[in-house]
Parts: structure tokens; C-alpha cells; sequence
């Protein structure tokens, strides 16, 4: 008898709608403090990293994610050189925001250390990064850290969170986004994955009232794909202090110092260029 295909399955009950990938086994499963860490060998997407039943990221995927959180914030600030990243525990953001020589420091900041450990076990390109020295990891609660940090002393915050339930909930938050304005310098900028501009208007749109309520000018949100989140079309939302936005170093963008699979100076543009079903949405917030 020929053996049958095993499928991982995540459930989306806003969309009414589940997405599988054919998987070879669990390699890995863990119950933190925080949440239940789970890594799948997939068939064809390399390996998979899973927290309370939502797929985080997959090794053949997860590029558009983390090239679209890195570079159009760093494109779009003057002078990037000091940076924290709130959440992002997989180090994919990390990984792509020290490609940039500008960057003198980055702390990242993610509650749950167990993520990391197991990130660097089963995905080590992504972890390539975290011995780099301008590169500080901490693992404590990034409200709280946010919330101590001195005024100014940032110039872009990556908010690389879990969906808005559970330890992510606070990052979604008018109180966490003015701790972020007080630690950013003039012109600073915080970008924030947005979940998906189809399925999730109910999360995207607060979330812009709330930056704006808690003193950001400006706010651009960048659509792009993420293939295996639900429905395929994911967002991350950018809001600058002080300024409006003026464009991006376009000069810059086009020669990164470095490779990359998604980002490049048109799919910057293309991912401002809002499709009517999103702008309508947005147009009043
Ligand atoms: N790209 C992913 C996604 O949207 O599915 C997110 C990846 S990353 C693994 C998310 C990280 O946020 C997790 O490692 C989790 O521990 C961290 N996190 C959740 N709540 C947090 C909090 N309050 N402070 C710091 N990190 C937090």
C-alpha cells in the first residue's frame, strides 16, 4: 500500500479558509513560557517554523517577508544608524537589516528566548548574523524595554510581532506606539507588519489610528506576497516622526551592497502603489 501524503494545516476562521503544506515530520515541538514553538520538515518549502498553530515562516518563503520589513524603512530614513527590532525572535529582520553598512547598532528585543534557540538550530541562514558585534540580542518584554529607552536614541524600529493575540497583543498598542515615538530622533521611522490588507482591515486600520493617536505624522502601508500566510497577501505599516514621508533613496536602493530576491527599487514602488480595494480602505484613516 502507497503512503499517504501528512499535511500541516493552518486554520484561518476570519477567511473561512486553510492553507497546508505537505510535510515530512515534526522535527521539533516545545511548550516555552510563552507559547508553543513548533518546527515541520515540509516537502517542498524546507523547514517550517509554527508558534500556537501560525506559521511564522518557511526557509523557502520567508525572504519576501524579511526583505520587505528591512529595506524600504532603511530606504526611507536619511541616516539609519541605530535601530531595535521588537519581536522578530525567528533573527530573519536582523539578518537583513546588518546587510546595510549604515546600520551601527541593532538590539533586538523578543520576550521569548526559546524562538531564537530553536531558529538557530533548524534555521541557520537566518541566524547568520547574530554574532555580528554592531548586533545585541535581549529577551525580555519589548513594551518594556520600549518604554524605558531614552528619548531619541533610535532611529527605525522594526515591530517583527505575532499576530496581535497573546505576548503580541501589547505591540498593537496606542500605549506601545507612543513609547515608540518618545525613543525615536526627529524623522525616525517604526515599520510594523500589518497582517493581510484582504483579510485583516479590522487590525490594519486601528493600527494606523493608533500610530497617528500616539503622535506619528505620517503612515505608508507596503503591500506585498507572502505565500504562505493566509490568503497570500501581506502588509507592513511605516510611520514617521515628525516628517511626512518624501520618498525613499532611490539612488541608494537600486545599488544594495548586497544580493536580494524580492526587494529592488520597483517592487519598493510597486508595494506604495496601493491597489484601489486597499487606498479606498485607508483613505479616511
Ligand atoms: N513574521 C512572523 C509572523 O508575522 O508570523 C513573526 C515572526 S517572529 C517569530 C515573532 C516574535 O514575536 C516571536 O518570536 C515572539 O516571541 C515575539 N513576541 C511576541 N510578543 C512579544 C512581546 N510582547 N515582546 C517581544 N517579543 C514578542
Amino acid at each position: 500500500m502507497t503512503e499517504q501524503p501528512r499535511w500541516f494545516r493552518e486554520d484561518c476562521d476570519e477567511a473561512g479558509s486553510a492553507f497546508s503544506l505537505q510535510i515530512r515530520g515534526r522535527l521539533h515541538q516545545e511548550q516555552s513560557p510563552y507559547q508553543t514553538i513548533e518546527v515541520f520538515e515540509t516537502t517542498h518549502f524546507g523547514n517550517l517554523l509554527v508558534i500556537d498553530d501560525f506559521i511564522q515562516l518557511s526557509a523557502r518563503d520567508n525572504f519576501f517577508y524579511h526583505e520587505m520589513m528591512a529595506h524600504p524603512a532603511i530606504y526611507s530614513h536619511a541616516n539609519p544608524r541605530r535601530a531595535a527590532i521588537i519581536g522578530g525572535g525567528d533573527c530573519g529582520t536582523l539578518h537583513e537589516v546588518l546587510k546595510h553598512p549604515e546600520i551601527e547598532q541593532v538590539t533586538q528585543i523578543d520576550i521569548d528566548e526559546r524562538v531564537t534557540r530553536v531558529c538557530e538550530r533548524f534555521f541557520p541562514e537566518l541566524c547568520a548574523s547574530n554574532d555580528d558585534p554592531r548586533a545585541t540580542l535581549l529577551f525580555i518584554d519589548g513594551i518594556r524595554w520600549m518604554e524605558e529607552a531614552p528619548a531619541g536614541a533610535l532611529d527605525i524600529i522594526f515591530v517583527d510581532s505575532t499576530d496581535p493575540i497573546g505576548p503580541g497583543e501589547v505591540l498593537f498598542s496606542r500605549d506601545f506606539y507612543a513609547a515608540c515615538h518618545a525613543a525615536l530622533g526627529e524623522g525616525g521611522i517604526i515599520v510594523q507588519q500589518s497582517e493581510s490588507p484582504l483579510l485583516h482591515m479590522d487590525i490594519l486600520r486601528p493600527m494606523i489610528e493608533d500610530m497617528r493617536g500616539a503622535g506619528f505624522r505620517d503612515t505608508r502601508t507596503l503591500c506585498f506576497p507572502q505565500p504562505t500566510y493566509p490568503c497570500g497577501l501581506w502588509s507592513a505599516t511605516m510611520a514617521r516622526k515628525g516628517l511626512p514621508f518624501d520618498g525613499f533613496r532611490e539612488e541608494d536602493a537600486a545599488h544594495p551592497p548586497f544580493a536580494t530576491q524580492y526587494y529592488t527599487v520597483d517592487t519598493h514602488r510597486g508595494a506604495l502603489a496601493l491597489p484601489p480595494f486597499v487606498a479606498r480602505q485607508l483613505a479616511d484613516v
